[in-house]
């Protein structure tokens, strides 16, 4: 009896040399390379389809959560952010008014 042979947790076959993913479950290489990936945050071990891409590297849930180093230098500013936001509704108005004033027009009735 070998007490440290664990069991896969995907394909179920034992593995001695286990590799302990993110929330603590044992896989063998062959299944961790093959449906779990590293991520690019806190360097854990997790499903692929369960990382979110971010700066195109792949990060688990939590990193994804938490705004990294480089996010820091790439948001805009909460200024900027309310600029956009003017600017934006400005336009909405301008567009809105050209909308209302076509519509106002007379519809040209034949002489
Ligand atoms: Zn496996
Ligand atoms: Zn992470």
């Amino acid at each position: 009896m070998d007490g440290t042979v664990q069991s896969c947790a995907e394909c179920l076959a034992p593995v001695s040399a286990a590799v302990s993913t993110q929330n603590g479950a044992s896989l063998c290489q062959e299944c961790a390379e093959q449906f779990y990936c590293t991520c690019a945050g806190c360097g854990g071990l997790i499903p692929q389809d369960e990382a979110g891409l971010r700066h195109g590297a792949l990060c688990c849930v939590q990193c994804l959560g938490q705004p990294g180093p480089d996010d820091a230098a790439e948001a805009l500013s909460e200024a900027e952010l309310s600029a956009l936001v003017a600017e934006f509704s400005r336009l909405h108005a301008e567009a809105k008014q050209l909308n209302d004033r076509s519509r106002q027009q007379p519809a040209s009735g034949g002489t």
